[in-house]
């Protein structure tokens, strides 16, 4: 609680900020290529697997086709005694090898397995297969009477027995082909394929389910470089909206102020609150500095009533037709300057400054012409209001006759002319008005306060 509002209070960091994002950044881009490194492994194994899958189809159906080939030429070579089928059966099973080069690439692919082992022993029934096909051969050979020198060792090697020997061409034949179509032989023959299927298809499962791990394995893999992905696209966004809220935003929103020259609220990261703040000083400096020049320029310094700048300023900006204006110069001046001095003189300006700021309300201007003439601009005022403004100058003039405060100030009076403004008078004949309402008091014995007047009686 107490950090976020001081985050909330100073603004966060972007330095933290752009720290804290480049962690995650670079944790979750790490992780991600980890992700990408390992899904790609997966995909390899993956392919090995299935190229591996398809060499055992391949494997597997080699070592069939070898042994119903072998089968096929032996039996074709007893019916019709044809020696090219048994060139074919010896090429085959000493040459060409097909069943034992699948079962050598089944161990590679499956190793030392139960199910291996049970192909090897079919594979050693069939080899044992092949001696009654040597023998059925052999009779064959014998049935055909042809050469038995022409044929391979395993035919040469084979014994028939003397009641074999003894039969006839014809039942020699007859006797092969039973041989090879017999019974006992074909118990065994379907025997060995039926431990070859059974260990073909235990194999294929084992590699079904492999395959289906590897499938499994693979999809988590996908399922985190996704979620890895979202979370990069995640700080992306993040980014670029704390970018916007915390920088864009309030630099926008400075530029625009500044232009203005106004005050910056404080707003954004810290570093953006901590310019703002800085150029918020600057501006109150500068402000200040302005303001201070603004009121010397338009204020007397020895009074602090506005000065003559002031008053021309007041002239020309303030509604005159609706207001009064009253000239007031002290009485014989001079004479306190060379009776009590200057600084004597300078106080009865201030004192006379202090009693007319005093006299009238705070909205109206009192202002000093230079010398010992001053101004007062009663807005919102208009004739009817003669009495009171004779009132206010009785009082000035008690307060100006008045010693008591302090007795070094002489007494003194002051005479007062005064114009009303109307509609459509300029500021400057109303001036030139209240001027000479002044004069007609100094001619008519000073001390007082003289209205303008001319043929219009109703000034
Ligand atoms: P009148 O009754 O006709 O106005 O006579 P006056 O003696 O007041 O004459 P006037 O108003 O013309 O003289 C103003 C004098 O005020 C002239 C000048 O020496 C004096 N004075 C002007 N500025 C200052 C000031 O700042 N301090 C002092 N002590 N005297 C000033
Ligand atoms: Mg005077």
């Amino acid at each position: 609680m107490k950090g976020s509002s001081i985050i909330s209070k100073r603004g966060i960091s972007l330095r933290k900020l752009n720290i804290i994002m480049l962690i995650i950044a670079v944790v979750t881009s790490i992780a991600l290529i980890y992700a990408m490194n390992r899904t790609n492994n997966l995909y390899r194994e993956t392919h090995t697997i299935t190229q591996e899958l398809l060499q055992w189809r391949q494997d597997s159906f080699n070592l069939k086709l070898a042994s119903d080939y072998l089968t096929e030429e032996i039996r074709c070579f007893a019916v019709t005694g044809n020696k090219v089928h048994l060139d074919n059966y010896f090429y085959e099973a000493n040459e060409n090898k097909r069943r034992e080069k699948a079962l050598e690439s089944l161990k590679e692919f499956h190793g030392d397995s139960d199910a291996i082992r049970k192909l090897e022993m079919g594979m050693a029934e069939s080899l044992n297969l092949m001696n009654i096909e040597y023998h059925s051969a052999r009779l064959t050979i014998e049935g055909y009477g042809m050469d038995v020198n022409d044929f391979p060792e395993e035919i040469k090697n084979v014994t028939l027995s003397d009641k074999e020997l003894s039969l006839p061409a014809n039942d020699k034949k007859n006797e092969a082909v039973t041989l090879l179509f017999g019974p006992d032989y074909l118990k065994a023959k379907l025997r060995i394929n039926e431990d070859m299927n059974d260990c073909l298809d235990k194999l294929e499962h084992d590699v079904y389910i492999m395959q289906n791990e590897m499938a499994e394995k693979l999809s988590h893999q996908v399922f985190t470089e996704h979620i890895l992905t979202f979370l990069l696209i995640g700080i992306m966004m993040g980014i670029v909206f704390f970018t916007r809220i915390l920088v864009f935003n309030p630099l926008r929103n400075c530029v625009e102020l500044i232009r203005k020259e106004e005050e910056i609220p404080l707003s954004g990261a810290y570093e953006v609150r901590f310019l703002a703040k800085n150029y918020n000083l600057m501006y109150y400096t500068t402000k200040e500095t302005e303001n201070k020049l603004n009121y010397d320029a338009n204020h007397d310094p020895m009074t602090g009533l506005f000065n003559r700048r002031g008053y021309d300023f007041f002239l020309n900006n303030v509604d005159m037709e609706t207001s009064a204006l009253l000239i007031i110069d002290l009485d014989h001046f001079k004479d306190v300057n060379d009776h009590y001095g200057h600084d004597v003189g300078d106080k009865v300006i201030k004192k006379a400054a202090n009693i007319l700021l005093a006299s009238f309300r705070s909205q109206d201007y009192v202002c000093r012409l230079g010398g010992d003439e001053f101004a007062v601009i009663m807005i919102r005022s208009d004739p009817s209001m003669k009495d009171l403004v004779s009132r206010k100058v009785e009082l000035i003039l008690r307060k100006l006759n008045d010693t008591s405060g302090d007795e070094s100030i002489p007494a003194i009076s002051c005479s007062v002319g005064c114009a009303f403004g109307r509609v459509g008078l300029k500021a400057q004949e109303l001036f030139k008005r209240a001027d000479s309402a002044l004069y007609e008091s100094k001619e008519n014995g000073r001390g007082i306060v003289s209205f303008y007047r001319n043929s219009n009686k109703n000034q």
